[in-house]
């Protein structure tokens, strides 16, 4: 069977830039990935097409090579490209460092190609936590049920009922992955027999049905410092699901999301209040109190105060969890008109319409003045 062009396989053009390559590959292997597509032969040898025509494709020499003088110059040799340094484990590395990103918490895992059955690290677990945008600024201690696998504590985690012991996989002799090679070019995939385990089970354990992992619920306490925002991101160290076979446990990331409050609002670290006030108030002045997230503040409102003025209360912002200093909080004064007026108030406004009248046809008549 004729060998496809790698251009084509990538399904990109001979002129694709190096991060074309790249992206296409993801792509791909993502798709093709042997992990997505267990007991799937068609997309493992899709997956090795795509993983064969990177590896060339993607490093500049083997590219320049393939292009003027097409398979026959990879498998030359000669030149530095025998079979061993053709797949040499920076091609895998770099395998990895392109899939290893792509699923998010660790759900992917890099060591996927050691044998699964020794110690292996415990997946990242994210969780959203909601936090009130007073729990934001002051900062706050919660106690948050995290739910993650851990081993079963009936059969150790090893799957088999007591008494009995997992038997050696015979399809992969217990390494867990079958290394295939077409050509110069090879590449190992988990084992469908034992999903990479290494050994099959033949007495399963009643409690986790053989799978060696339970659920469990876990009250983590969790420290919120003041100033976190929606979006944040805690990292808590070693929380996350349990490592297998004495493997470190994995990590707990928790994600912030911040409710709205319905009368503060946040503005990077400056904390916002809108203030409404009359126009009696926004003429003369007035004092006012407005209660905040730390206590009663009180509010000096200067006479003939325009809307839209902010009046600005230094420190008393958000604190800056990146490092040192507190944001403002700052008031917006907002006259707001009145309605459902008495017919006394009534009386008051039109005289004072007379007089404001008054006031700016004295006003235009003296500005007529000077221009004349
Ligand atoms: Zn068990
Ligand atoms: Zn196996």
């Amino acid at each position: 069977m004729a060998k496809k062009d790698y251009y084509d396989i990538l399904k990109i053009p001979r002129n694709a830039t190096k991060d074309e390559i790249k992206q296409s590959y993801r792509k791909l292997a993502l798709k093709y990935h042997p992990d997505r597509n267990q007991g799937n032969p068609e997309a493992e040898e899709k997956f090795k097409e795509a993983s064969e025509a990177y590896s060339v494709l993607g490093n500049d020499e083997k590219r320049g090579i393939y292009n003027n003088y097409g398979f026959d110059g990879l498998n030359m040799g000669g030149r530095g490209f025998s079979t061993s340094s053709f797949f040499s484990d920076s091609i895998f590395s770099d395998f990895e460092d392109i899939l290893g990103n792509l699923f998010g918490f660790g759900h992917f895992s890099s060591t996927r190609r050691n044998k699964r059955h020794g110690p292996r690290k415990g997946s990242d677990i994210g969780i959203e936590v909601d936090l009130t945008l007073e729990e934001a600024y002051k900062g706050i201690e919660k106690t948050v049920p995290v739910h993650r696998e851990k081993n079963c504590n009936v059969c150790d985690g090893t799957g088999a009922e007591s008494g009995t012991s997992p038997d050696v996989c015979i399809q992969c002799g217990g390494t867990g992955s079958i290394r295939r090679s077409q050509g110069f070019f090879s590449i190992s995939t988990t084992c469908s027999m034992c999903n990479g385990s290494g050994s099959t089970i033949s007495h399963p354990c009643k409690k986790c049905n053989g799978k060696g992992r339970i659920e469990d619920i876990k009250e983590i306490k969790v420290t919120f410092p003041p100033g976190v925002d929606n979006g944040n991101r805690l990292r808590i160290t070693g929380e996350g699901e349990e490592g297998f076979s004495g493997g470190r446990p994995g990590d707990l990331y928790i994600i912030i999301n911040v409710k709205e409050d319905d009368k503060f609002k946040r503005e990077g670290n400056n904390l916002i209040y809108e203030l409404n006030i009359n126009f009696s108030q926004a003429v003369l002045g007035d004092d006012i109190k407005i209660k905040t997230f730390y206590g009663t503040e009180k509010i000096k409102i200067p006479p003939e105060v325009q809307n839209g003025r902010i009046i600005k209360l230094k420190g008393k912002g958000f604190k800056n969890i990146n490092g040192w200093g507190k944001g403002n909080l700052l008031i917006i004064i907002k006259v707001v008109t009145s309605t459902n007026i008495s017919r006394r108030e009534k009386e008051i406004y039109k005289e004072l319409r007379e007089i404001e009248n008054k006031k700016s046809k004295k006003i235009s008549a003296e500005s007529k003045n000077i221009f004349n």
